[in-house]
């Protein structure tokens, strides 16, 4: 199969307090989508993982450096990878550095407010969440790579649906790639991302899978509506990004080349 190179990635879902906020979100969104389809002529696994460690790397995102605080005020990340049905997580090769030099000012302030839960800007209104980025490459392969520091003050040792298959991402090449954000515990109960494909699988449209996967997160006691958002691309090469937080950050480059950074709201 030949397809198009076809790559989306999010910043997450949630709420920003500020525009000078959203600029940051969409200049490393920006950044990534370029890190990811530089590398995209290795295939789908080096796109969302060069896309990944990129949003990892920079200091807004709740991911890898800039992570959210647990209640401890350390971090503690979460972290997958899928490409192909059979093979699932990656962690060889992870560069280590000290757990310090994961925490920023920004996120020491914003766990003193929701710690004292001050009425900031923060308090009450999630951080954009989880960053994460779904591939299809020329061969007809797709992939998936998700990272968090998690929910804000999380007990520590909490591990949300981010590194959990099906719940926080899934990659199956006879459908397509998925990856989730929003409450792990929600996602995980739901099995959201592979929930998302399943239905893509069955003959639903990729926009209805989406909406529908996101709609039945509400279901449940501990509803969520308001906090989640996925992304999704098919093998057919669509693309939905999708959420119900109030906003989120994304940017995808289309089978036909065209290449969208945008700060999506509600639906
Ligand atoms: N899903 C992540 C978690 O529960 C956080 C998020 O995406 O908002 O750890």
């Amino acid at each position: 199969m030949n397809s198009p190179p076809i790559l989306v990635v999010h910043g997450g879902a949630g709420s920003l307090a500020s525009e000078a906020d959203r600029r940051q979100y969409l200049a490393g969104v920006g950044e990534a989508l370029d890190a990811g389809q530089a590398a995209h002529d290795q295939g789908c696994r080096a796109a969302v993982r060069a896309a990944v460690m990129h949003m990892e790397a920079h200091s807004i995102m709740n991911a890898g450096r800039g992570s959210s605080l647990a209640l401890d005020g350390l971090v503690s990340m979460d972290a997958g990878f899928m490409a192909e049905s059979d093979e699932l997580i990656e962690v060889a090769g992870a560069p280590l550095c000290e757990p310090a030099d994961l925490v920023t000012e920004r996120a020491r302030r914003l766990h003193a407010e929701r710690l004292a839960g001050e009425p900031g800007p923060s308090v009450g209104a999630p951080l954009l969440d989880t960053v994460g980025a779904v591939a299809l490459d020329a061969e007809g392969h797709v992939a998936a790579a998700v990272s968090t520091g998690g929910m804000s003050l999380k007990r520590p040792g909490r591990v949300g649906d981010s590194p959990i298959v099906g719940a926080g991402f899934w990659a199956d090449d006879a459908t397509g790639a998925c990856v989730t954000t929003g409450v792990g515990e929600a996602l995980m109960r739901q099995g959201t991302a592979r929930r998302c494909v399943q239905l893509v699988a069955s003959g639903v449209s990729a926009a209805e899978a989406a909406a529908q996967a996101l709609d039945e997160l509400i279901d449940y006691e501990g509803d969520v509506r308001g906090r989640s958002g996925l992304i999704l691309v098919t093998r057919e090469g669509e693309v939905v990004l999708d959420h119900n937080s109030p906003e989120m950050s994304a940017g995808w480059i289309a089978a036909e080349g065209g290449r969208e950074v945008a700060h999506l709201w509600c639906r």
